[in-house]
């Protein structure tokens, strides 16, 4: 998987493919998937959720570019392999996850792996974290029309905020990075698909349109 479906389509980062190869997909996934864990697609989770292609997880994380001394900040834990990448790479991770049974689920996956550095938290995750604010590093794993403010507003000079921008059905993989002195800028980095973020500063669940 690492070196056909990821490391050949141009995510050369040693530290990146070493923390994948190190985080088994099989344990993320329900039984009934595991034999597809190490296809080149995304697959299901319970609640109509989804764990990502394993190349968009990898792009995202080359995108983030955590380093050994960061903070990061990963919405939408989901079955957490996103999250257990992230914390062999970072030196702290927060999650935020909306749905109690796949957070509990991958809980007990960071603990399986001793991954320690890890702080997970029910809630709203397009309000971010603020008490553990300011972050070097955040993941969004959900679309949203625009970029939540209080993400942006929790990025440490030098942070990146990575996340699909889009509709509900598609979406641009966009990354944000606040400049030393505090401007912002964006770049986008090719089409993807995701689930929506479900809030009201993101699709807002009680007003589906
Ligand atoms: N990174 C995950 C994939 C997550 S799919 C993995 O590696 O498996 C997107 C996740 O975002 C879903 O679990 C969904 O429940 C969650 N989500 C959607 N809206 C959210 C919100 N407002 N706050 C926190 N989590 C949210």
């Amino acid at each position: 998987m690492v070196r056909e479906q990821i490391a050949a389509r141009g995510i050369r980062n040693r530290r990146i493919l070493w923390a994948i190869d190190r985080t088994p997909r099989e344990w993320f996934i329900p039984d009934e998937w595991s034999a597809e864990a190490y296809a080149d697609e995304p697959l299901p989770l319970i609640g109509g959720q989804t764990i990502s292609q394993p190349y968009v997880v990898a792009l995202m994380t080359s995108l983030l570019a955590p380093g050994r001394r960061d903070r990061v900040l990963d919405v939408g834990t989901g079955s957490g392999y996103q999250t257990a990448i992230l914390a062999r790479l970072a030196a702290e991770v927060y999650t935020v996850e909306r749905i109690p049974e796949l957070l509990v689920t991958a809980e007990a996956r960071f603990a399986r792996l001793s991954l320690t550095n890890i702080q997970t938290r029910i809630a709203d995750g397009a309000l971010g974290w603020a008490d553990a604010a300011p972050f070097d590093g955040i993941l969004v794993a959900a679309a949203a029309p625009r970029p939540p403010a209080p993400l942006l507003g929790q990025l440490a000079p030098g942070g990146r905020l990575v996340i699909p921008i889009g509709g509900r059905a598609e979406q641009e993989l966009t990354v944000f990075r606040r400049g030393a002195g505090g401007a912002l800028e964006s770049r986008t980095a090719g089409g993807v698909r995701f689930v929506p973020l479900l809030s009201p500063l993101a699709f807002d669940p009680e007003t589906r349109p």
